[in-house]
């Protein structure tokens, strides 16, 4: 059996960013907290949770006492500041394009009439990009929603950054026809571009594709959506141990991707899984 792995899998340059924020700040500091997890990744928070980083999911939670890390999705403009007002220290720890994304909204906001925002409305890096919007705005997810929506003088356009930069260009196209300006945002970072073309690269050539990440990961989700229309045994697993021998049985050639928030550690060990199955 042969196992072909994606060029690009596993973290991509905001994650391991975030990461790196974080063990240094709870080295530097004591009483390190992170608001929300930092990464959609459930065995690295776990992971820092051994080294005695936990996660608070509310704002009550903070303390004066508390060095809070903010995730790499973002959170939203009223939280973080709330976070200098009541935190001991915050440390930013958003990913460069998020924080770009949620600028961009900001202007879009001050030179548009309505902002189209292409995304997952439940999402915290959107809830943090509409933070930054003081006008009204829509999240939609499909082309078919672009669509449906009426004639404007201005439009402004951006994505969530981990959307699929083909639905963005169409989504691009439709609003053009819709508005007698659109102002377009290029949020979609480039790492999600490499994951989802080096991803459709190697399921396009086998049997069996794994996509190894976190279950709430978006852009996870998103890459084995795109497989499995391109290979439709594809599995999306968080470790090795939600596969199992059957899943192989007959299969020549089987690819392996992980999304931007997956260690490598857990692909490696899928990997072995498979080659382990295989003998
Ligand atoms: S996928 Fe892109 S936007 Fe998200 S953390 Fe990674 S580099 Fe940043």
């Amino acid at each position: 059996m042969q196992v072909k792995v994606a060029r690009h899998a596993g973290f991509c340059f905001g994650v391991e960013r975030a990461i790196d924020i974080v063990k240094k700040a709870s080295e530097e500091n004591s009483n390190v907290v992170t608001f929300g997890p930092i990464i959609h990744n459930p065995q690295v928070v776990s992971d820092l949770e051994s080294m005695g980083v936990s996660t608070i999911k509310s704002l009550e939670e903070v303390d004066a006492g508390m060095s809070v890390v903010i995730r790499s999705h973002g959170i939203e403009k009223q939280e973080a500041l709330y976070l200098e007002k009541n935190a001991g220290k915050v440390i930013d720890a958003a990913c460069p394009f998020v924080q770009k994304a949620q600028k961009a909204a900001e202007k879009l906001s001050r030179d548009c009439d309505y902002i189209v925002i292409l995304g997952e409305a439940d999402h915290p890096e959107v809830k943090g990009i509409i933070s930054y919007i003081d006008i009204d705005y829509k999240v939609i997810e499909t082309v078919d929603e672009a669509e449906a929506l009426e004639f404007r003088e201005k439009y402004g356009l951006l994505a969530q950054t981990t959307q699929n930069q083909d639905v963005f260009t169409t989504i691009e196209s439709v609003l053009k026809n819709k508005c007698n300006e659109l102002i377009v945002a290029k949020t979609i970072c480039s790492a999600t571009e490499h994951r989802q073309s080096a991803a459709i690269e190697v399921a396009s050539n086998v049997e069996v594709m794994i996509v190894v990440g976190g279950k709430n990961s978006a852009n996870t989700t998103r890459l084995y959506h795109l497989c499995k229309e391109i290979c439709p045994k594809t599995y999306h697993v968080e470790t090795e141990k939600e596969l199992s021998a059957d899943m192989f049985l007959n299969v020549e050639n089987v690819g392996l991707t992980a999304g931007a928030s997956t260690p490598k550690y857990l692909l490696e060990k899928v990997r072995e899984y498979i080659y382990e199955v295989a003998r």
